[in-house]
């Protein structure tokens, strides 16, 4: 196995490094070969709370460059406490990790031989694959590690979200995973600085923070090329609207939109990224400074909208409504015409359901998990498992909250979309996960291959029927 090939600069020259840092990458180490360079940032002090995260096993030393198995290490961790520390401050306080987890994110450098990342409720771990000669180490890209700590910051403050059956809640987990790695690197001022530059100060268009994983992406590139956009894995200044993910096919190339769920994530991220960017051009100056204010806005209000927003299957507008009426109680409002405004143009609400939230659907509401009341448990649904092969009902959970807002997206051709009934919604996502052959059966549970299939869901026996769970998020390409 190559542990020296990668990313590294072909520079000889040793980066510069103080006692009081360690190097990492800004969000990407980039397309091999890269000619990016790590920044020095101060050394993680990873156990610290809100959100302590740690790597499994011994320590190494640090001081280690590009390409070495110890740079790999400081940079993992740096990008794990740099992640936590984006999201701490914005959660409510006490918010620990979901209970299976513990008290700290664990996370697992190199895992073994795969092409992907994963968030299970054990930790986050990382893997490597060899293409064309050249090693990628998915734990070396911030913006992939980020992503994977989105995933357990949402499973943190909306655990509901976990084993819901419902393309749209599958493509928020993922969408809230690139927002993290969009956020958190907006955090460093070198990226803040080269941003501005980039897009001209318009900071919604593409750019090296919009454009998520590019080393990863080119990995995959070369053996699956539609099934990544050209420069990147997901680029979030996108042009996606909104269709009901059920008049959507199962699976498509990066440059059309499916149901899958990476592939379906990319409306909502393109509509927070526009959002993003207005919220931005609202501050007073638009230099780096505003745009920190504008990224920890932005992330407040998401916060708030997850925690608030009911389970439901066009879960996407009630997101877009919730974000909106947060926006009213935190800041008066200032920020709605670039909330709807992105909203809008991806489909995500209608105009007439913008207007509606602004004259008046609002008014009087707290916003607040239905008020006193306890959140309801959502719905358990069983279907005849003859449709799956299996030979026992089969039950899951369905996206069943109660709507609060009345809001379900534009439709294709004018106007407002109906919201799918639940049902409806849950047999589609099951058959789906069906068809992509991502459902672990008891027995597949304990038989991995030499190559081995990390199935997103299994079936576990309960009492005459079989009930459908989630096993992780994965978030590369199976190899
Ligand atoms: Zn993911």
């Amino acid at each position: 196995m190559s542990s020296q090939v990668g990313a590294g600069p072909k520079v000889a020259e040793p980066l510069a490094r103080s006692t009081s840092g360690v190097l990492s990458w800004e969000n990407d180490p980039g397309v091999p070969p890269t000619t990016r360079r790590p920044i020095l940032r101060p050394e993680p002090e990873l156990g610290r709370t809100p959100l302590p995260v740690g790597i499994r096993g011994p320590q190494l030393p640090d001081g280690g460059q590009p390409g070495t198995v110890e740079f790999r290490y400081w940079n993992l961790a740096e990008v794990l406490r740099r992640t936590a520390d984006f999201w701490g401050p914005l959660l409510a306080p006490g918010t620990k990790w979901q209970s299976q987890v513990g008290p700290a994110l664990l996370a697992t450098l190199d895992a073994g031989d795969n092409l992907n990342a994963f968030y299970d409720r054990e930790g986050v771990s990382f893997w490597h694959h060899t293409t064309n000669g050249i090693t990628v180490y998915s734990g070396e890209s911030p913006d992939v590690v980020a992503h994977e700590v989105g995933h357990a910051v949402l499973d943190a403050i909306r655990p509901q979200l976990w084993s819901v059956a419902s393309a749209e809640t599958d493509g928020f987990h993922e969408s809230f995973g690139d927002i993290s790695a969009i956020l958190t690197h907006l955090t460093l001022p070198t990226m803040r600085t080269a941003v501005i530059a980039e897009t001209s100060g318009r900071v919604s268009g593409s750019s090296q923070v919009s454009r998520l994983a590019e080393q990863m992406a080119w990995a995959i590139r070369q053996r699956r090329p539609a099934s990544v956009e050209a420069d990147c894995m997901r680029n979030a200044a996108n042009n996606f609207f909104y269709q009901n993910p059920l008049t959507l096919p199962t699976e498509a190339p990066a440059a059309a939109l499916s149901r899958e769920s990476h592939s379906f994530s990319r409306v909502f991220t393109g509509a927070f990224f526009r959002a993003l960017g207005g919220i931005f051009q609202d501050q007073d100056s638009q230099g780096p400074d505003a745009l920190l204010e504008a990224a920890r806005i932005a992330g407040q209000l998401l916060v708030a909208a997850v925690t608030t927003a009911p389970i439901v299957p066009a879960y996407y507008a009630q997101l877009a409504a919730h974000l909106i009426a947060e926006d009213r109680v935190a800041h008066d409002g200032r920020y709605g015409n670039s909330l709807r405004r992105a909203f809008i143009r991806h489909g995500i609400l209608s105009p007439r359901e913008a207007a509606g939230l602004e004259e008046g659907d609002l008014d009087g509401r707290s916003v607040g998990l239905f008020g006193d009341a306890e959140e309801p448990e959502l719905t358990a649904h069983s279907v005849d498992g003859a449709e799956f092969g299996l030979d026992r009902p089969l039950s899951f959970i369905l996206p069943a909250n109660r709507t609060r807002f009345a809001v379900a997206g534009a439709a294709p051709e004018a106007g407002s979309a109906d919201a799918s009934p639940p049902d409806l919604v849950g047999n589609s996502y099951v058959e789906d996960l069906f068809r992509r052959d991502q459902v672990a059966t008891p027995a597949q549970e304990h038989t991995e291959g030499p190559h081995p299939r990390h199935y997103t869901h299994k079936i576990i026996e309960n009492g005459d029927e079989f009930r459908l769970e989630r096993r992780l998020f994965a978030c590369g390409a199976r190899v």
